[in-house]
């Protein structure tokens, strides 16, 4: 396995370039490690769809604000490492922080509105850190094919729109949440929480779940459907919330109300909404999300 672990970009770079010349289809999945079965299911998916998957570990620093847990980011390269060894992932890439941004280094990107809301009100200078390096692996790797989760989804419409802004010829799929059986979202984070917290945390699946049964009553007003999983997420003492908003989901811009249900559920996306939220238990911020139908 070890003879398949590079760090260097410049040395990933040409062998990606020898597997291109040889017309595979090359899929990347872009991780910060700390890897569990949400992870894994991209590179399952990768997998089906590439013919060589490259999967990068960095704790990439300039998506992390000064006060955020980039120190205490959990890693666990080498447990990393094995768990990739069972995939037979033909290649990993794991920079060092120099080597992606050595002295001097200059150049960001920047998506501008769908950065702003959300995520971005906490964490301004987040989605320019996480747009620089995806722009960054997906060049180093030559992608044809990237795959991010739909647990992040403010990032996935972040990505997908520097993508078709800057024309550049990689595919983004989007794979679906993977959860606990109890429902939380699984998270490199979730093991920051004590047991109290953990369980307190299942509120916010609850609280996606409550959403999509008041659609489904005929409920299409945001703000009572918002108001109501709020007091859901309340009945937890120890959850404080950040925002909970219900939003268009390819745009993100936040709506008033939700359109109708499609009379015909056989063509086109019947996706009515997004809902997003972020929580804070002690410490550790969560997030999570789900679409309306
Ligand atoms: P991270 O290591 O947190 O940067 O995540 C790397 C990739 O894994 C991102 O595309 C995440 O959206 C995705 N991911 C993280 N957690 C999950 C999950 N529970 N289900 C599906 N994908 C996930």
């Amino acid at each position: 396995m070890e003879h398949r672990v590079f760090d260097d970009p410049q040395v990933v770079q040409q062998k990606m370039i020898a597997v291109r010349k040889q017309g595979k289809l090359i899929g990347v999945v872009p991780t910060m490690g700390a890897l569990h079965e949400g992870h894994l299911s991209l590179v399952q998916q990768a997998k089906r769809d590439a013919d060589f998957v490259v999967v990068t570990i960095f704790v990439n620093p300039t998506q992390f604000a000064p006060h955020e847990d980039f120190d205490k980011y959990p890693r666990t390269l080498k447990q990393d490492l094995e768990q990739l060894r069972e995939l037979e992932v033909d290649l990993i890439f794991t920079p060092a922080n120099e080597s992606m941004y050595p002295p001097g280094y200059d150049t960001f990107v920047e998506v501008v509105e769908s950065a702003k809301r959300f995520e971005g009100v906490s964490r301004p200078a987040h989605y320019r850190g996480v747009a620089t390096v995806v722009l960054k692996l997906l060049n180093i790797t030559m992608a044809d094919m990237a795959f991010f989760g739909q647990k992040d989804y403010q990032q996935c419409c972040v990505i997908k729109k520097m993508t078709a802004d800057l024309n550049l010829p990689v595919r983004i799929t989007v794979c679906p949440t993977v959860r606990e059986p109890d429902g939380l979202a699984m998270s490199s984070r979730n093991r920051y929480l004590s047991p109290e917290e953990r369980t307190q945390a299942l509120v916010l699946s609850r609280s996606l779940t409550l959403a999509q049964e008041l659609v489904d009553d005929g409920m299409t007003d945001t703000d009572r459907i918002c108001r109501m999983m709020r007091e859901k997420i309340e009945t937890s003492p120890l959850a404080q919330i950040d925002y909970i908003a219900i939003a268009d989901p390819v745009t993100l811009e936040e709506l008033a109300t939700i359109s109708a249900r499609p009379q015909s559920q056989t063509t086109g996306n019947s996706t009515r909404a997004v809902v997003l939220l972020a929580v804070r238990f002690g410490a550790t911020r969560l997030i999570d999300n789900t679409l309306l139908f």
